[in-house]
C-alpha cells in the first residue's frame, strides 16, 4: 500500500488546489474555534464540494475536538467528508459510538509524548479505523496539536499496532524523510509544517512536502526489500562518525566547481547520496574509506594504469571521422559542418567502456580481499565485462540477471558461463535490470564478508556514481590529451547517448570546468517521448528515489516504476546517475534524445561511411551529431563517444530490417 499523505487545516481553494495538485491522498479541514485553521460550515462545504469535483482521489477528512452529536451532524450534513478525524479526549466507547452513528470511517488523533503513551493505543485497536499519532500538547496550550513540535519519533520503531497510524506533529518537508526512516506510519499528515504564518498554508511547501514523502516512500520500499530492523539511522550526522541517511530533499549542497561534486556524503546538489537501508550502511561506508585509501595510493594507480594498457588496450584512439564529416557537410550551409571526432572506446577489451570501470573496481575488491564479486546486468553488458576481470584474477563471479533478459540475451549468458560466471535468473517483478539489482543488493547484505558488489554505472548509492565516474575519466582525460595534440586546443562539444550515464559521465567530467566546452547528453527515446515508451528519465521523467539514490526516474502517478524502453538494451534503464540530473538542473549540460528509428538510421549510415559498426547505444549519440553537427560552424570541433561495438546488435538488427542470418 502507498503511504497516505494527508494535508490538515486547509482553508482556501488555492492551497487546497495545491494539495490535490501535488498528489496528497487526503484534505483535513477543522472545526475548532481557536485554532487558526478553523473554518466555517460553508467554506468547509466549497472546499470537499472542489475536492469531489476536480476528480481527485482525495478523500476528506473533518476534524472536531471533542464535538457533541449535533455539531458533528451538521458537519456531515454540510461537508460530506469521507472520515471523522475525533481530535480531543474521546474514549473508545465515544469513537465506537461516532463510528456506529454516523457511519463513517473514524480516525482517532492520541497525543504521544513518551513509550508510556503508547499503552493508551491498543484500547482503539478494532474500535478506530485509523490512529493519528500526535506529538502532545504541552500541558495548558490552547490546541490539542498543530503545534508544530515533533515528538521523539524514535519511540515508534518496531511499533505493531492492528490498526494503520498516520504520523503527524511537527512535520514538515525537512524532516519527513527522517521521520520516515524512523517509523513505519501508513501515512503521515502535516499541517503547520507547510505554514507561511500560522493558518497560512503555502503551496510551495505543501509541494515540497509531498515530494519529500514520496521519496522517502520509495527509499522505503526500495529498503524494503532487505531486512529492516525498523531501528533508527543515527539522526545525528556528527554523532559517531556515521552518517546519517542523506539528508532532506531540501538541503542543497552548493560546490564550487563542477568537479569538486559530490560532497563528503554523496550528493550531487539535491540529487544522490545514500538511500539504503541500515544494514547496507557499514558496508558502502568500508567501500568508501577504502576507495579513498586506493585513490591516494601509488600502486593501486600503477596497477590500473597497467592494466588499461596492456589488458584492455588503452589509450583508445581519438579518430577523425573524415567521411561522416563530409558528408554531413555537403548537406549543410556555406561554411558549416562541424569536425566530428571518435573516441573509440568500441576498440577495448570486450567492446566497450565498461571494462574501464570493472577494472577499477576489481583491483579495489582484491585490496580489500574481497573473493566473490557479484553485479547485476540487463542486456549483459556489464555481465560479461565483470566475468571478464573476474576470470582475469581468479576471482567467483555471479551475475544477477533478470529472468526476462536471460532469455532474451542467450549469446551474453552464454559468454558470462564460458568465462566462468554464475548466471542467477531473478524471478522477482518484472524480471528485468531493476529487480536483478535489488537481488544483488540483498545478496550484498547477506554476504559482506567475503562479497563484492560490482555496479555498472554511475548509479546506486554513493560512493559508486563517483567512483564509476572516476574510473571512466580516462575517456575524457585521453580525450582531452588527444585533441591537443590533434587541433591544439579543446574541443568545442562533447556528446554521448546515456544509459546509466557512465560513459557519457567519463567523457564529461574532466570538461565540467571548461565553460567553452559544450555537452550534450542523449536519452533514448524510444517510440518517441509522448509514446511513453522510453528510456528518458531526465527528458521524460522527475525525481525520486531509487537503487540508493536520488535522482530523476520514469515513474507513474504513484510513484511506481516504469519500465524504461529503447532499441537499445544498454540503455534500458529507468534512472539515470545522479551527477547527470544535477547537471541537467544547473543547466551544464544539455539532455536531448534520440528516437530508435534515428539511431537505427545512424547504425546503418556510420557503418558505410566510416568501416565501423557502432553499438546501438552509441548510434543515439551519432544520431543527433547526423542533427547538430550541420547547424555548427565548420571550425567546430565536436568529440562523439562511441561506447561500443555492434556486433552484438547484428542479430537484432538483422531481425529489424528483415534479413534472416
Ligand atoms: C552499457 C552500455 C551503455 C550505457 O551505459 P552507460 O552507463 O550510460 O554508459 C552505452 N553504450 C554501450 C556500448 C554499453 O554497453
Amino acid at each position: 500500500m502507498s503511504l497516505e499523505i494527508k494535508i490538515c487545516g486547509l482553508s482556501t481553494l488555492e492551497t487546497l488546489d495545491a494539495a490535490l495538485g501535488a498528489g496528497a491522498d487526503m484534505v483535513g479541514v477543522v472545526f475548532f474555534a481557536p485554532s487558526p485553521r478553523n473554518v466555517d460550515l460553508a467554506t468547509a462545504r466549497r472546499l470537499a464540494g472542489h475536492a469531489r469535483g476536480v476528480g481527485a482521489h482525495a478523500r476528506v477528512a473533518a476534524l472536531t475536538v471533542d464535538a457533541e452529536d449535533e455539531a458533528l451532524a451538521a458537519i456531515v450534513e454540510a461537508v460530506r467528508p469521507d472520515l471523522l478525524q475525533l481530535h480531543g479526549r474521546e474514549t473508545p466507547e465515544r469513537v465506537a459510538a461516532v463510528r456506529a452513528r454516523f457511519g463513517l470511517p473514524v480516525m482517532k488523533a492520541v497525543g504521544i509524548a513518551t513509550r508510556a503513551d503508547l499503552g493508551r493505543l491498543g484500547a482503539y485497536e478494532g474500535v478506530a479505523d485509523r490512529l493519528l499519532l500526535d506529538a502532545k500538547a504541552p500541558k495548558g496550550a490552547a490546541l490539542p496539536g498543530g503545534n508544530g513540535v515533533p515528538f521523539d519519533w524514535a519511540l515508534l520503531s518496531g511499533l505493531e499496532l492492528r490498526v494503520p497510524y498516520m504520523l503527524s506533529g511537527g512535520l514538515d518537508p525537512s524532516n519527513v524523510g527522517a521521520a520516515l526512516r524512523l517509523a513505519r506510519p501508513s501515512g503521515v499528515d502535516v499541517s503547520s509544517g507547510v505554514e507561511s504564518a500560522p493558518g497560512l498554508k503555502d503551496p510551495a511547501r505543501i509541494e515540497a512536502f509531498i515530494r519529500a514523502a514520496r521519496a522517502a516512500e520509495s527509499e522505503a520500499r526500495e529498503a524494503g526489500t532487505h531486512e529492516i530492523t525498523g531501528r533508527p539511522a543515527d539522526p545525528n550526522p556528527a554523532g559517531d562518525g556515521l552518517p546519517s541517511q542523506p539528508d532532506e530533499p531540501c538541503v542543497v549542497t552548493v560546490l564550487n566547481s563542477f568537479r569538486t561534486g559530490p560532497d563528503e556524503n554523496g550528493h550531487f546538489g539535491i540529487f544522490g547520496g545514500r538511500f539504503v537501508a541500515e544494514t547496507l550502511m557499514p558496508l558502502i561506508l568500508d567501500l568508501q574509506k577504502a576507495y579513498e585509501e586506493a585513490k591516494a595510493d601509488p600502486a593501486y594507480k600503477a596497477e590500473m594504469d597497467a592494466g588499461l594498457k596492456h589488458y584492455v588496450g588503452r589509450p583508445s584512439p581519438l579518430y577523425y571521422a573524415e567521411r561522416f564529416t563530409e558528408h554531413l557537410r555537403a548537406g549543410a550551409g556555406e561554411g558549416l559542418g562541424a569536425k566530428v571526432y571518435f573516441k573509440r572506446e568500441e576498440l577495448n577489451h570486450t567492446g566497450s567502456h565498461k571494462v574501464n570501470n570493472v577494472l577499477g573496481q576489481i583491483l579495489l575488491a582484491r585490496r580489500m580481499g574481497k573473493e566473490r564479486i557479484i553485479a547485476e546486468t540487463g542486456a549483459g553488458q556489464h555481465g560479461v565485462a565483470t566475468a571478464t576481470l573476474c576470470a582475469r584474477y581468479g576471482l567467483k563471479c555471479v551475475v544477477y540477471m533478470g529472468a526476462l533478459d536471460v532469455a532474451r540475451q542467450a549469446p551474453n549468458v552464454f559468454r558470462m558461463k564460458m568465462l566462468g560466471a554464475e548466471v542467477v535468473p531473478v524471478e522477482a517483478g518484472a524480471k528485468t535490470l531493476k529487480d536483478a539489482m535489488n537481488e544483488a543488493l540483498r545478496d550484498w547484505v547477506t554476504n559482506v564478508h567475503d562479497t563484492f558488489y560490482c555496479i555498472g554505472t554511475v548509479a546506486g548509492p554513493h560512493p559508486y556514481p563517483a567512483m564509476v565516474r572516476d574510473f571512466q575519466s580516462v575517456i575524457g582525460n585521453e580525450t582531452r590529451e588527444q585533441m591537443m595534440e590533434a587541433e591544439g586546443r579543446l574541443p568545442d562539444s562533447l556528446i554521448a547517448c546515456i544509459g546509466g550515464g557512465s560513459n557519457a559521465m567519463g567523457l564529461f567530467h574532466p570538461f565540467l570546468d571548461d565553460p567553452s566546452v559544450k555537452i550534450w547528453g542523449v536519452e533514448a527515446a524510444g517510440h518517441g517521448i509522448p509514446s511513453g515508451e522510453h528510456a528518458a528519465s531526465l527528458t521524460g521523467g522527475r525525481p525520486g528515489v531509487l537503487h540508493g539514490n536520488r535522482t530523476y526516474l520514469l515513474m507513474d502517478d504513484d510513484g511506481q516504476i516504469i519500465e524504461a524502453h529503447s532499441i537499445s538494451a544498454g540503455l534500458d534503464y529507468p534512472g539515470i546517475g545522479p551527477e547527470h540530473a544535477w547537471l541537467h538542473d544547473t543547466g551544464r549540460a544539455t539532455y536531448i534524445s534520440a528516437t530508435d528509428k534515428e539511431a537505427l538510421a545512424a547504425f546503418q549510415l556510420v557503418s558505410k561511411l566510416e568501416g565501423i559498426i557502432p553499438a546501438l547505444e552509441p548510434a543515439h549519440a551519432l544520431a543527433k551529431v547526423i542533427e547538430l553537427a550541420p547547424t555548427l560552424p565548420r571550425e567546430h570541433l565536436m568529440v562523439v563517444n562511441l561506447s561500443g561495438r555492434g556486433d552484438k546488435d547484428i542479430p537484432q538488427v538483422a531481425e529489424i530490417l528483415g534479413t534472416k542470418i
